[in-house]
């Protein structure tokens, strides 16, 4: 460690640089996997004629994207196709879809620093081969295609993956749901998911409620199904749960949550597809008799059953999912103890915000946001989202304590991922939290009643 270069005579930055290239590349690829499996489940979608539920995001779409068509299929099969065919594009091919979608000034500035994506998957492959052995040496070089990864990612992998889900799934609406582990219903035969993939639990979540399943589970002695929110997919069902009330029973908390929803003994299984499925929880499964499926083998878990999801056999697939949990249900329940927590979390989370969803609550415009920041009644918006951590001071500590400074100082908080997951489950997200705000945004949420 004291020598000023390596063996090879690479020294710290490209050392450094290196290893953040190789990060920030595997983030990317796992972004771009889920939004080209989303977008692959909406062609499906609309090749099989499968329901539809935002119209309203698939005419958004369509008008960015400048397509036209006869029908909804035909609208989302062209969507689809177009997010496809940029994100197999090769590396030296820019994809059509950045300038469609990005702030114009800013898709102006990349383009003048040279750093608008090729494909986003061969974009991946471009920063795994600049960051072996004896490769690049140039460390600003590979931070420019950091930055190339992150504009792919975030447009992609971000940003549309949520609008395609908007229009397989329904629209987000703004409204107040329950959180925490009080979410959970012992009288059900309970589905704890994690993952980043809502697509993918779309047949699922509809077969669930539909009369023959609901009989096998009366049958095994319980009320019914339902689906527990953990992590992302948690959060992103969270926020279209307007859209199916009766299988989505809340959001139950965020990454290392899982452990105490688990502990609970009232799961019956674990569904995951992605991460953040932790290893950590595969002990506990084992040692409370739940049966752990995985539906991509991407976050294949050690112990869990591998029910590879394809768009063919979804029906097949659900209904193995159906008959296995029953399963577990019926050999667990007696077997072991529930350690409920019923009054974890709150009845009351402000949730459904999307940009629409928010614009619409302003009255159709952002103007009443912007005058409440020019007059300094509000002092500005901060973002906290993202994976929340055990590192500082604590699971969650930062993101919630970092969050109450925020809204006593005036400023608004948009929260989303795992830090979300933590805030609201302390509260942070409902009419109540005003009073942790300073005068000025707290006179904003009474007069609006969030
Ligand atoms: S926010 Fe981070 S920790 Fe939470 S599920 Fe997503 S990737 Fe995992």
């Amino acid at each position: 460690p004291q020598a000023p270069k390596g063996i090879c005579g690479a020294n710290a930055d490209t050392i450094v640089v290196r290893n953040f290239l190789r990060a920030v590349a595997a983030g990317s690829g796992c972004y771009i996997h889920i939004v080209e499996n989303t977008a692959l489940n909406l062609k499906n979608t609309a090749l099989t004629k499968g329901e539809l539920k935002g119209l309203q995001t698939l005419d958004r779409l369509c008008g960015l994207f400048g397509i036209t068509a006869a029908d909804n299929h035909e609208k989302a099969l062209k969507v689809a196709q177009t997010v496809l065919d940029d994100l197999h594009k090769p590396e030296y091919d820019e994809m059509t879809l950045t300038k469609v979608m990005a702030y114009a000034p800013r898709y102006q500035k990349w383009q003048e620093l040279g750093i608008l994506p090729g494909g986003a998957k061969a974009e991946v492959f471009k920063g795994v081969v600049k960051c072996s052995t004896n490769l690049n040496s140039d460390p600003v070089d590979m931070l420019l295609d950091c930055l190339k990864l992150g504009i792919s990612t975030g447009i992609f992998g971000l940003t549309l993956t949520n609008l395609l889900n908007d229009v397989l799934l329904g629209e987000p609406e703004i409204r107040l749901a329950p959180v925490g582990l009080r979410v959970i219903d012992p009288d059900y035969i309970n589905i704890m998911i994690t993952g980043h993939q809502h697509s993918l639990f779309v047949h699922l979540q509809e077969r669930l409620t539909q009369t023959d399943v609901m009989a096998k589970a009366r049958a095994a002695g319980a009320k019914g199904f339902k689906l527990v929110g953990c992590t992302c997919v948690g959060q992103d069902l969270q926020l279209r749960g307007s859209h199916y009330t009766e299988i989505f029973d809340g959001h139950a908390g965020n990454n290392y949550t899982s452990e105490a929803i688990l502990a609970t003994g009232a799961i019956d299984a674990v569904l995951s597809e992605f991460n953040c499925t932790l290893p950590g929880i595969e002990p506990i499964c084992d040692e409370l008799q739940i049966k752990q499926i995985c539906l991509d083998d991407v976050a294949k878990k050690a112990n869990a059953e591998l029910k590879k999801f394809e768009f063919a056999k979804r029906e097949q697939i659900s209904d193995e999912i159906v008959d296995t949990v029953i399963e577990a249900y019926r050999t667990r329940r007696a077997a072991v103890p529930l350690n409920l927590l019923p009054d974890h979390g709150n009845d009351d989370t402000l949730t459904g915000v999307s940009e629409v969803s928010l614009k619409a609550f302003l009255g159709g415009n952002w103007q009443p946001l912007i005058d409440l920041i020019v007059k300094g009644q509000i002092k500005g918006i901060a973002g906290v989202v993202g994976c929340s951590n055990l590192t500082a001071g604590g699971h969650d500590v930062l993101t919630v304590e970092l969050t109450k400074e925020l809204i006593a100082r005036d400023i608004i908080v948009l929260t989303a991922g795992c830090s979300s997951g933590g805030i609201e489950n302390c509260g942070l997200m409902t009419p109540e939290a005003a009073e942790l705000a300073g005068p000025g945004l707290k006179a904003v949420c009474q007069a609006l009643g969030i």
